[in-house]
């Protein structure tokens, strides 16, 4: 009988938020795999939770994955636990889970903590929709390439941030949406847990003062529609007719269609488009 993985999420701050199943299905299983077992045997060790770890990390995530699909078809039962959290959110839970299903191993979750939902049921922004960034890329280039996409989402966009770059990133994320309304979530479900709706410009101001200490998630307003729309116009105006056209004719509609919607855009009516483009052929 193939074995089951079981991703099992654990407290990120408060450990009353450990679940009962969770509980029990760590003290079940055959192996823990953990983010880092120095950091997950204190928590272990506070539930009485005996069975043995290994480790399953960033730099061994695709060979360990491999050695742990090996035991799952072996009849093994094993937990995924990362430091805090949700299993496969913001660590490389991703690679494990994917390999199961290409062998058909079963996986299942035991829901629990997680500091991106935490943070935006907090925020009082728009949960409607929303984007988790997780934490932006270390690559400057890659890194470029995202902010310019977030620099249009309308959804709300929910970051994580090691405290020591967090200034950094205001003063990017301000450079590139400018100010917008945001909400820095710090240090979730512990003690000093501190919830500040601000602006990117005046968080920024207010730790270029106060050097930030603890664990961070911070969630920014998207783009407001009516911005994009502004916007849009904006970018219509300054092309010619033909040109708008060309815009949609290059990306697979046909003439009447790119018609419709070049007149839609400009808030004009389709007739007047017509006659226009009809007048500048005769010329
Ligand atoms: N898997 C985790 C989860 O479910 O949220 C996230 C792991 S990620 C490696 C760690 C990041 O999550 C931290 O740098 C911080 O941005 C965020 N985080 C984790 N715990 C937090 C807390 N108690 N308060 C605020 N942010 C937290």
């Amino acid at each position: 009988m193939t074995g089951t993985l079981y991703l099992c999420a654990t407290p990120i701050g408060n450990l009353q938020d450990m679940t009962p199943r969770v509980r029990e299905t760590l003290k079940m299983v055959d192996v823990i795999a953990a983010e880092d077992t120095r950091n997950s045997v204190k928590l272990l060790h506070h539930f009485d939770i005996h069975t043995p770890m290994t480790s399953y990390h960033e730099y061994n995530k695709v060979e360990k994955a491999r050695q742990l699909v090996e035991q799952l078809l072996a009849g093994k039962q094993i937990a995924l636990i990362t430091d805090a959290g949700t299993p496969a959110i913001s660590d490389p839970g991703e690679v494990l889970v994917r390999m199961c299903h290409e062998v058909n191993v079963p996986v299942t979750s035991l829901p629990g903590p997680c500091a991106c939902i935490t943070a935006l049921t907090l925020s009082g922004l728009s949960s409607r929709r929303f984007s988790f960034e997780g934490f932006l890329p270390g690559d400057k280039k890659e890194r470029r390439m995202i902010l310019d996409e977030l620099r249009r989402e309308s959804r709300t966009i929910i970051l994580y941030e090691a405290p020591h770059h967090l200034t950094g990133t205001l003063e990017e994320l301000y450079g590139c949406l400018g100010d917008r309304k945001a909400v820095l979530c710090r240090e979730l479900t512990k003690k000093f847990e501190t919830i500040l709706p601000t602006t990117l410009k005046k968080a920024l101001e207010f730790y270029q003062e106060q050097e930030p200490r603890g664990e961070y998630v911070l969630v920014v307003e998207g783009k407001s529609i009516q911005e994009i729309r502004r916007e849009e116009i904006a970018s219509w105006e300054a092309m010619t007719i033909e040109e708008h056209m060309a815009y949609y004719e290059r990306q697979g509609m046909d003439y009447k269609s790119a018609m419709k919607q070049v007149a839609k855009d400009r808030d004009v009516g389709k007739r007047e488009i017509y006659a226009y483009l009809n007048q500048e052929r005769q010329k």
